[in-house]
């Protein structure tokens, strides 16, 4: 399968290529040039299979130029038993026409797991494929949970050292914990003063660096990227929105061809980019409803098609969606523009010269045929939290919480919905707790977490004993525009 830029500027040869380059040498983000399709006699199948086996089915098509032994053998090593629910992508009845992904069961309790316990296996198999000697160097600038995925992910991944980039204020602080204490001897974990997007913007401008990546060629790096606008993150996520299908058609939840609803809390706009792609495959998907949050930027753009970063950013609970700049929004401006990479090239330059694009009607209408959107304040958001536990005894992370107070607003449509729960309350268990009980959460993160499992009986993850045990390891800031320089000299005092 080829792979074009959706800035017109760029393609690669099969997907390892588009997975090791991460971004396009033109700015742009890697698209296949055309998706499988999946038949109806397909999705039968794929019903009666187990979540890996159905990951080995669509990813062997998503990923083409890998063999079938080494599709199988990532799978099986990335959805296993370190998941701590053996459907590893359980969905859960709320009502008889509502539904919950659960995507938090991986190592580090967010739904970043499901690509990123694949992706590392995935570049390790492509590297050495390619008998490459080189170091590949992950960046990866995170607003909470990608970046301890990532660590965990490519943790003592031979050939491979890794770099997470986290902003000093926004992340929780039991998010903060996971990374600051990330073991494996190839990965280094940085503050950075600012708000996210510093971060990804210090981590983009390191990318398009030219001298910066020659001196690290020097030094045997070359530069990969693990954030969601890598193609090897977007294809394994296009697996559970076909598995929740399956699971809610094997069960007879729904008819055998009836399209189901996708509520997905958004910020990168990766996860709900990974629904629609399922759906041009041949999944019977109605709506994907596009949950935000306070910083609500996407949500306004599904609604009158101007995208307008001029505005102020907010702190939410829900900070891994505090996100005023939604990279994968491009690859759906590009399809949605008749992949008018020209056209794609100007909105996105646009964006960077004065921070906001407007596109034009009949683009708007299109993407408004499969998309919505809707969005949460921090009220509502907490609201929603009281409500799950009070009404259901179901405890929702805050993210969770925005979808589902989006789809409880929603104009019914008859069909049936799932939300997608994206990470552990527990990793957000201070906020959480507060919420439930009306009172103030002790300090302490661990001890948060204690009075969380007290307050409700729901035992916390495993990820989370073990973390009470480890040291913090990494203490180190930096500012955006020094990023460069600390790199250097890090990679220089870790090659020593
Ligand atoms: C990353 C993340 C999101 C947003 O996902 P995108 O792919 O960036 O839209 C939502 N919820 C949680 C818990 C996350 O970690």
């Amino acid at each position: 399968m080829r792979f074009i830029s959706t800035r017109g500027g760029s393609a690669v040869n099969g997907s390892a290529a588009a997975i090791m380059t991460g971004l396009a040498p033109d700015g742009g983000l890697f698209v296949p040039e055309e998706l499988p399709r999946i038949s109806r006699e397909d999705l039968t199948a794929l019903t009666e299979m187990t979540y890996g086996e159905r990951a080995v089915f669509l990813l062997r098509l998503l990923f083409d130029d890998f063999t079938s032994d080494e599709i199988q053998s990532c799978v099986l090593a990335a959805y296993g038993p370190h998941f701590d629910d053996r459907a590893i992508a359980p969905v859960r009845t709320i009502t008889d026409r509502l539904f919950m992904l659960e995507l938090w069961h991986g190592p580090t309790g967010a739904f970043k797991d499901m690509a990123l316990q694949l992706l590392p296996r995935l570049m390790a198999a492509a590297r050495s494929a390619a008998g490459r000697s080189d170091t590949s160097l992950i960046l990866v600038a995170t607003s909470g949970d990608t970046g301890k995925a990532a660590l965990e992910g490519f943790r003592d991944v031979p050939g491979t050292r890794i770099v997470a980039y986290y902003p000093q204020t926004g992340v929780s602080p039991m998010q903060q914990l996971q990374m600051t204490t990330q073991q494996g001897s190839n990965a280094h974990v940085v503050a950075v003063y600012g708000n996210f997007d510093d971060a990804q913007t210090g981590v983009k401008a390191l990318f398009s660096d030219r001298e910066r990546a020659l001196e690290l060629a020097d030094m045997g790096y070359s530069l990969s990227s693990a954030n969601s606008i890598n193609y090897g993150r977007l294809a394994p996520q296009i697996v559970y929105y076909f598995s929740a299908w399956c699971d809610l058609a094997g069960q007879g939840a729904i008819a055998a061809d009836e399209p189901v609803d996708f509520v997905v809390p958004t910020g990168n706009f990766g996860n709900i980019l990974a629904g629609w792609y399922a759906k041009r495959m041949g999944l019977p998907v109605g709506r994907l409803v596009c949950a935000s949050n306070r910083n609500h930027i996407l949500s306004d753009f599904l609604g009158g098609g101007r995208y307008d970063t001029r505005r102020p950013f907010h702190q939410t609970l829900s900070p891994s969606m505090d996100i005023l700049v939604s990279s994968n929004l491009e690859r759906l401006l590009f399809e949605a523009s008749g992949r008018d990479a020209a056209q794609v090239a100007a909105w996105m330059q646009a964006l960077s010269r004065d921070g906001s694009y407007t596109i034009p009607a009949r683009t708007l209408g299109h993407i408004r045929e499969d998309f919505e959107g809707g969005w949460a304040d921090e009220r509502q958001t907490r609201a929603a939290i009281a409500e799950a536990w009070r009404k259901r005894r179901i405890l929702i992370d805050p993210h969770t919480a925005v979808a589902m107070h989006v789809q409880a607003r929603r104009r019914r449509s008859g069909r049936a919905a799932v939300v997608v729960s994206t990470a552990s309350a527990y990793k957000f268990c201070g906020d959480v707790y507060a919420v439930l009980t009306g009172r103030t959460a002790p300090a302490d993160p661990f001890a948060q977490c204690d009075a969380l499992w007290e307050a409700t009986g729901i035992e916390p993850p495993r990820w989370l004993r073990t973390l009470r045990e480890l040291p913090v390891i990494h203490r180190q800031s930096v500012y955006p525009q020094h990023m460069g320089e600390a790199l250097l000299r890090m990679l220089d005092m870790a090659g020593q």
